[in-house]
């Protein structure tokens, strides 16, 4: 007898997108290895991804629909849902519900949910909690290049003379491109690179120059090395004449600003401020790579273009080995951005603002209308259901009540909305207790479609194990859902493959070519073809090769074809309140993600942090009479959690850092995110959760 193929399939966590080979043996144990075949890993996975195979297990599982606690048939929830929303629609308009989703779902959920929000039932209520993510990433895209594209790939990590991370812990969020780094610079020593970081992280451990900048100096860093490229004649003016707009300006900005408050605001003194300079002027083949740390701020679209500024005054954009290069967190919050996952995009990376882009959508989905302006981004859309204007809302695949800013108030709306659903693969998150219909999803390893990564690579995630309880892919809740509304017509996929079918077949209805994302040779895929698709990157338009890098040509996406520089100024100056000294800033360790759920079931991955903590720099924790290990109080004027002091002179003084996992379920009063106010980027609705005033004392 012949031992059944591996399923090749994707890893669920973060957005490298690495390939996985999954078995299942008789006795039900799931192994996981690296997909050797796979453009993003080749192979390798990091801690998270090695372990998925101790997370599948049916402990904890939502199983069966239930409605006020009580198990119900999927007929009695799905009418249910179906009616609420039809009746809150009929009474208070379309803007009165809303969808919360998740860049944990596959592309194929995302679409269906997106039509059905935004053309069926006409608002675009429908955000995601890949706002807190990247939406900053793009903003800055779309401001720069006229579209939400990433320009670099993968492989641009390895042929770079120096990379340049900006508030990125690749090493422990993005492990496999880390990896791939690390090979690459022991192939080439001369490699160089530089972090750019509040902390000295465990990525620094391969880097030749360290910027501890303040938190939030990134703005006044890359636009002091605008003007230092232009100076040093460093500057590509070919490149800027033929193919951008808006360089004098955006200089004369960056030069107004006083070096002086250069260095207060980077905190980062003029030695290091010129071998960095220097270090970027004079190495064409530089990538910079940002994530987190850039986004999650109240200039967060600010801090991408400035970085974009400083690659396209030097021409360095889509070439082999030099762009900027935005890598995301989720495994799909591409495949997100692609279908219009957000509140104010639209499917096919079309424009909710545009009329035009709306009525082709309107007439290919044969929809009675489409929302005609943006919707609520997740700050706003929480604010909206806490004063009544959302009386019903449906969240799927996520955690608010631990993830969103200002946790404590999120969990307070959630809990008096009068009809909240939740779609989840857990019984018991933080979330889920708080929601009257309760709709088990399928899981990991159980779902079949596609997610994409942060190189724009599409990959399939497989099913290679049989759906559990009553539990269902989130596309056909939506698609069930719909048909109670009386949009049966519009939603009656039999298969993710079809559903796939038609967004490609919308990336390319009526496209001439101009749109960046065309995916539209696979408007006819059959099933047995979706399912032997292999990764690609978009687009992929039909006829033409692939396109591994964008504006290779220094055609752009916006009306003139250039790419436009943005004008910044300095950061307004900002006082630290006496009574909240001290500066929060919050993220990933390597072995947990997001809210615990899945890598909380594994032991191996648990032990690397057992439990919260608060790394703290030795000066302050003498200062507050600190000692290792001991409980610390952090508050701020929406609450206090308590965690352990873990005093690290990787800290920067005068801030402290504490990771985001830990809900009340695993540690009493961890919920970092009950410390977040609910500040946020004015452009791009992300919250700032890197940069928060909080006052510590020990316990
Ligand atoms: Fe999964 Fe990311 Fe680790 Fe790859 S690097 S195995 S995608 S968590």
């Amino acid at each position: 007898m012949t031992a059944p193929q591996p399923t090749k399939t994707t890893c669920p966590y973060c957005g490298v997108g690495c390939g996985i080979l999954a078995d299942v043996s008789l006795d039900g144990k799931v192994g996981i290895r690296g997909d050797t075949t796979h453009p993003a890993n080749f192979g390798r996975l990091c801690s998270k991804g090695s372990a998925l195979g101790e997370t599948v297990d049916l402990d904890d599982r939502l199983l069966y629909p239930e409605v006020d606690g009580q198990r119900v048939s999927w007929d009695a929830a799905l009418r249910l849902v179906g009616s609420r929303f039809s009746e809150t629609i009929a009474e208070y308009g379309p803007d009165s519900v809303a969808f919360y989703v998740s860049g944990q779902l596959l592309t194929e959920d995302y679409y269906v949910a997106n039509k059905l929000m935004k053309g069926f039932i006409g608002s675009a209520n429908i955000d995601t909690n890949s706002r807190l993510c990247m939406a900053s990433s793009v903003a800055g895209h779309k401001r720069a290049f006229g579209s939400d594209t990433v320009p670099g790939c993968y492989e641009d990590l390895e042929i770079a003379d120096l990379i340049v991370l900006v508030g990125s812990n690749l090493a422990w969020c993005h492990p496999v491109l880390y990896q791939r780094i690390v090979a690459a610079k022991d192939k080439r020593p001369e490699m160089k690179i530089v972090l750019i970081d509040p902390r000295r992280t465990m990525t620094s451990d391969i880097v030749d120059l360290h910027l501890p900048i303040k938190p939030d100096g990134d703005v006044a860093l890359f636009s002091a090395l605008l003007s230092h490229l232009f100076e040093t004649d460093a500057i590509d003016q070919d490149f800027i004449a033929a193919h951008t707009s808006g360089f004098t300006d955006a200089l004369r900005a960056a030069d107004a600003m006083d070096i002086l408050a250069i260095i207060e605001q980077t905190g980062l003194d003029h030695r290091l401020l010129r071998s960095f300079f220097e270090l970027f002027a004079r190495t064409d083949r530089t990538v910079t790579v940002f994530s987190q740390g850039v986004n999650q701020s109240a200039r967060g679209t600010d801090k991408v273009n400035a970085i974009i500024n400083c690659h396209l005054a030097t021409g360095r954009v889509g070439k082999p080995g030099a762009s900027p290069f935005s890598v995301t967190g989720q495994p799909n919050a591409m495949g997100g951005r692609e279908v219009g996952g957000m509140s104010n995009t639209l499917a096919a990376h079309m424009d909710i603002e545009n009329a035009e882009d709306r009525d082709r959508v309107r007439r290919f989905w044969q929809a009675p209308l489409v929302a005609a302006k943006s919707g609520l981004k997740a700050v706003d859309m929480f604010r909206a259901l806490a004063d009544g204007r959302i009386k019903a809302l449906w969240i799927m695949a996520t955690n608010p009540v631990v993830s969103m800013p200002d946790a404590g108030k999120i969990e307070d709306a959630i809990r008096n909305c009068p009809f909240v659903v939740v779609s989840d693969v857990i019984a018991k998150t933080d979330t889920v207790r708080h929601a009257r219909v309760r709709l088990p999803a399928a899981a990991w390893g159980e779902k079949s479609g596609t997610v994409t990564n942060s190189e724009r690579r599409i990959s399939r995630q497989r099913s290679f194990l049989p759906l559990p309880g009553e539990a269902r892919p989130d596309w056909w809740i939506v698609c069930e859902v719909a048909k109670h509304m009386g949009f049966g017509a519009a939603f009656d996929y039999k298969s993710t493959s079809e559903i796939f079918a038609e967004h490609a077949a919308l990336s390319g209805f009526e496209n001439n070519g101009t749109r960046d994302f065309d995916i539209g040779q696979f408007a006819n895929i059959s099933e047995t073809e979706f399912d032997r698709l292999e990764p690609f990157q978009w687009p992929r338009h039909v006829g033409k090769e692939p396109s591994i890098r964008l504006f290779t040509d220094g055609t752009f996406f916006t009306r003139d074809g250039k790419a436009r520089f943005t004008s910044l100024d300095l950061e307004p100056r900002r006082t630290t309140p006496a009574a909240y000294p001290m500066t929060l800033n919050t993220g990933r360790v390597r072995d947990h993600w997001h809210t615990m759920t899945r890598t909380a079931k594994s032991q191996r991955l648990s032990q690397h942090y057992g439990e919260p903590f608060a790394e703290i720099h030795p000066s302050d924790a003498a200062s507050y009479n600190i000692g290792d290990a001991d409980i610390i109080r952090i508050s701020t004027g929406n609450g206090a959690i308590l965690v352990r002091a873990l005093i690290s002179a990787r800290q920067r003084p005068g801030s402290i850092f504490v990771p985001m996992h830990w809900t009340d379920q695993y540690a009493s009063k961890a919920r970092v995110d009950t410390l977040v106010p609910a500040v946020v980027d004015a452009i791009s609705g992300q919250p700032a959760s890197k940069n928060i005033s909080v006052r510590i004392e020990r316990f």
